[in-house]
């Protein structure tokens, strides 16, 4: 088998843990597989050197950040080529630039356009263990970019596809993808499949097992695609087009506090106003998520909707800037917002989630700001204050009635 492996941060932290998975990867390369490692950057390693920058620029250009980012995963890269011919296996290292990870210019933010895997297939056929940095590419003009944060598992499913492999393992420092944060919800359990589509789903919800571009990739190229623990054998999260089990009503429940509510009050009731409104937002990069418009009143009508918190300011400037174009007469604003949210393939095919839903978010007394939906996924806008306690009362409702189901 041609397996691709990856390690995040935390399980090759310190020579120890290095050591560790360097044995894991031996075991899997003596049972007579072709292995492909990719690796981000050891630990805290990518936020301290992002302080380091700020210290000297707090503006620095974005290039000089990826040039700076991209030698985390470079180091952890040489480590593991040293621990692992230490046990006297055959291996060898690579950067983005040596397999031609290719992608597009965005520093910071750059999405994988092509991957030549002539290099790689050659070290194999020598027989070789490859270690490959996750989290970077090279744009056309050879220099070197990143993919974003978490960006590394975005870097294996892309070489799994291009290399046809057989398995894309990620390791990480959970043993799967769980129906809650297990942090805040303390019976979420561990699921042992899930769709690509609510993987999907649960990851630009802001759970952050896996990188959202990663899982899109996965189900492109269909990618045998496994979540498991880096520390145990357990059996790990298989991610998948159909799952066996009947479709689980709901599959996960995703808490993300790192939304803001933006409402912008006596807009004027006519076409292109949220054309307006949003063309603008969307100039500045900014996404927004969950939207609600008002029913028009005396030729006027109210526009909310959330964006990233980190992109409320820039969001408030440009609105406000332009308010006699838009013609709107406030705006406000709320950063202690968030967003719960719901996922389940199941959901497509039956009546009465809703209903379940708020009947467990009126059992514990939650407030609804904001509602939105899609085929498999129900967003409900909270106080930030009450984010944990309505995921607790809605996984216990929903979780209850998913387990018959599977019975
Ligand atoms: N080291 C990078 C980060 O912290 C990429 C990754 O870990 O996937 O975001
Ligand atoms: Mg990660």
């Amino acid at each position: 088998m041609l397996i691709v492996k990856k390690f995040g941060g935390s399980s090759v932290a310190n020579a120890e843990r290095i050591k560790h998975v360097a044995q894991t990867i031996v075991n899997s390369y003596k049972e007579g597989n072709q292995v492909v490692v990719v690796l981000s950057a050891q630990g805290d390693t990518t936020d301290e050197l992002i302080e380091k920058a700020h210290e000297i620029n707090p503006h620095a250009p974005k290039r000089e950040m990826d040039m700076l980012l991209a030698t985390g995963e470079q180091q952890s890269v040489a480590l593991m080529a040293m621990a692992i011919n230490a046990l006297g296996y055959p291996v060898i290292s690579l950067n983005a630039f040596q397999c031609k990870i290719i992608s597009t210019s965005t520093y910071g933010n750059a999405r994988i356009k092509d991957i030549s895997t002539e290099r790689i297939v050659n070290e194999l056929e020598k027989k070789n263990i490859v270690i490959i940095t996750g989290f970077q590419g090279v744009n056309r003009h050879l220099d070197v970019t990143t993919l974003g944060r978490g960006g590394s598992d975005t870097s294996a499913v892309a070489l799994a596809a291009k290399l046809h492999a057989d398995l894309c393992e990620i390791y990480t420092d959970v043993d799967g993808v769980y129906t809650a944060d297990p942090r805040i919800v303390k019976n979420a359990r561990k699921l042992d499949e899930i769709t690509y589509d609510e993987m999907l789903e649960l990851a630009s919800l802001g759970a952050k097992v896996l990188h959202n571009r990663s899982v899109e990739l996965a189900k492109k190229y269909n990618v045998n695609l496994v979540v498991r623990s880096s520390m145990t054998d357990a059996e790990g999260t298989v991610v998948k087009e159909e799952t066996k089990v009947e479709k689980m009503l709901v599959n996960g429940v995703a808490v993300d506090k790192d939304v803001a509510r933006i409402s912008l009050v006596g807009l004027k009731d006519e076409p292109g106003t949220a054309f307006k409104i949003f063309s603008l937002l969307s100039k500045e990069k900014i996404s927004v998520d969950i939207i609600l418009q008002s029913i028009g009143r005396s030729n006027t009508k109210d526009i909310s909707f959330t964006v990233a918190q980190g992109d409320l300011e820039t969001a408030i400037e440009v609105l406000n800037a332009n308010q006699a174009r838009l013609g709107f007469e406030s705006l406000s604003y709320n950063p202690d917002v968030a967003k719960v949210s719901i996922v389940g393939a199941g959901m497509a095919t039956n009546a009465g989630v809703a209903s379940m839903l708020f009947e467990a978010t009126y059992d514990a007394g939650v407030n609804i700001n904001m509602i939105s939906t899609s085929e498999i996924k129900i967003s409900l806008l909270v106080e930030e204050k009450d984010a944990d306690r309505a995921a607790i009362a809605i996984h216990d409702k929903f979780m209850t009635h998913t387990m018959d189901i599977n019975k």
